[in-house]
């Protein structure tokens, strides 16, 4: 190898060899997009394959580079669930733009570091712009907001928690501190929240009408626990909730957070990106809250890792997350000067929204706006056809778009029922022709589709529906 003649560099640094591998077996992997549909949906490696794959050490030496490589693309990356496929309808498939792997691709090979102006100061520019735009979008005020990329939605709702007990809170006060979540409102909420030392058992599940937070249990809430002496910091509605896609009444819990003085913290990990979308109208509300959790590796089609925690004022996240306020003084000044590692938890960080700013330059809004339109636009269209059958019953209608069906004959027992639903997700998996998880809804089992790819045709949905009644006649109900 030509660098290390000298012995300055060794197998480590050996560019060229990288570049080879790069070109052989890194480019032709989006080859597999062209026929997604005839690949296998969830492909568990088999248990004989699995030894293959447990005899695999770390060596001492470099290894022969085709045969890892091969390994790599038949064996290791093969087995897995392609959220890619249009039919794979659970979590919140992430169907990611070509261009987003573009642009992660290219911030690895310049590797910048993303902390900061004095480091990559155009990445870093652009990154800020881009979250302004985001936060104007949503309806803050670009001259006071902050924004910070983040690993995901669980990051952002935690960062975000923060900020909002040290804005509402006296040191002294945490242990009778109290945060109000809805009943549907997602896991890492509470986690976030249980991270920042705030008693589990303080943290209030409101009940929800129509899978909504419901705003006179809030409000009951927060009164007896100012009654019995506790103190009220943080309420978070959620934009596009997990399970039903609904959208919790925002305005009415900005009226409330108001009220009381309470920090309103909205997550929109999975539907803030429907802002972009004809569903805008749905979010009213949405510009009134403190902060806001955005994934863009959700509904805006990025890689995993990239999502946003938006702050309406940017201040707010350097009092809590600046360590050297003194220094800060002479950069707060300036908004042409950011560094990001005053706005949040991590300190080297890879430019994690330039990926994003590679899509939308590279396909712009329009096409965003196109592809959120028919996720929704589908989900509507499965609801109608599921509701033109008699085996079925609408849980929860096309929210966005996720909706709730479920397999329904009032000659069954709930639990009865519950049972056969399960199956029936099962029955699909083992035919592999569509993934749809179940979810429980008011206690029943139901099967949740979320429908977040725009390539899906009417023509598969109802095939679906189709298939899923065969699945029925088999169980003889
Ligand atoms: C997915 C999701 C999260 C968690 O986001 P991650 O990116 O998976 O950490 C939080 N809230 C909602 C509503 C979500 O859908």
């Amino acid at each position: 190898m030509k660098d290390s003649k000298n012995n300055e560099y060794n197998k480590l640094y050996d560019w060229e060899e990288a570049s080879k591998l790069i070109n052989k077996y890194v480019l032709p992997i989006f080859d597999e997009q062209k026929d997604i549909r005839s690949k296998k949906i969830i492909d568990t490696l088999p248990d004989d394959m699995l030894d293959d794959i447990k005899r695999i050490k770390i060596p001492k030496k470099p290894q022969d580079p085709d045969e890892i490589m091969k390994k790599a693309n038949d064996i290791i990356y093969n087995y897995r669930m392609r959220l890619n496929n249009p039919r794979f309808f659970s979590f919140i498939p992430n169907t990611v733009s070509p261009f987003s792997i573009l642009g992660e691709f290219i911030n690895s090979s310049y590797n910048p570091y993303g902390g900061g102006h004095a480091n990559s100061s155009a990445i870093s520019y652009l990154e800020k712009y881009l979250m302004n735009w985001m936060g104007s979008v949503a309806g803050y005020s670009e001259k006071e907001l902050g924004g910070l990329f983040v690993s995901g939605g669980s990051m952002a709702n935690l960062t975000a928690s923060v900020i909002a007990r040290d804005e509402k809170l006296k040191e002294e006060d945490y242990p009778l501190a109290t945060a109000y979540v809805s009943a549907q409102s997602h896991s890492s909420v509470s986690k976030g929240i249980h991270i920042m030392g705030i008693n589990r058992k303080n943290v209030r599940k409101i009940k929800t009408v129509g899978f909504m937070m419901d705003i006179n249990d809030l409000e009951e809430n927060i009164k007896r626990d100012i009654e019995n002496g506790y103190k009220p910091f943080l309420v978070v509605g959620t934009a596009g909730t997990t399970n039903t896609g609904s959208i919790d009444p925002l305005d009415e819990i900005a009226d409330i957070a108001e009220k009381y003085n309470l920090w309103f913290h909205v997550d929109g990990a999975y539907g803030a990106s429907y802002l972009l979308s004809s569903q805008r109208g749905k979010f009213k509300g949405i510009e009134r809250s403190d902060s806001l959790t955005w994934d863009a590796h959700k509904m805006l089609f990025q890689t995993f890792g990239c999502a946003i925690i938006l702050c309406k004022d940017r201040q707010a996240m350097r009092r809590t997350y600046s360590q050297n306020p003194e220094y800060l003084k002479d950069v707060s000044t300036s908004d042409e000067y950011v560094n990001f590692w005053d706005l949040g938890i991590e300190m080297s960080v890879p430019a994690r929204g330039m990926r994003l700013w590679f899509t939308l330059q590279l396909a712009g809004t329009d096409s965003i706006k196109e592809a959120l339109d028919k996720t929704c636009e589908n989900a509507k269209f499965f609801e109608e056809e599921i509701k033109k059958r008699d085996n079925f019953e609408v849980v929860s209608s096309a929210n966005l778009s996720i909706l709730n069906f479920r397999y329904f004959n009032k000659k069954y027992s709930e639990d009865e029922l519950n049972s056969i639903n399960q199956r029936l997700s099962e029955m699909g998996i083992e035919r592999g022709y569509a993934v749809y998880y179940t979810t429980i809804l008011d206690g029943k089992t139901v099967l949740r589709i979320c429908s977040t790819n725009m390539a899906l045709t009417h023509d598969e949905i109802i095939n679906i529906l189709d298939q899923i009644e065969k699945d029925i006649d088999k169980l003889a109900l």
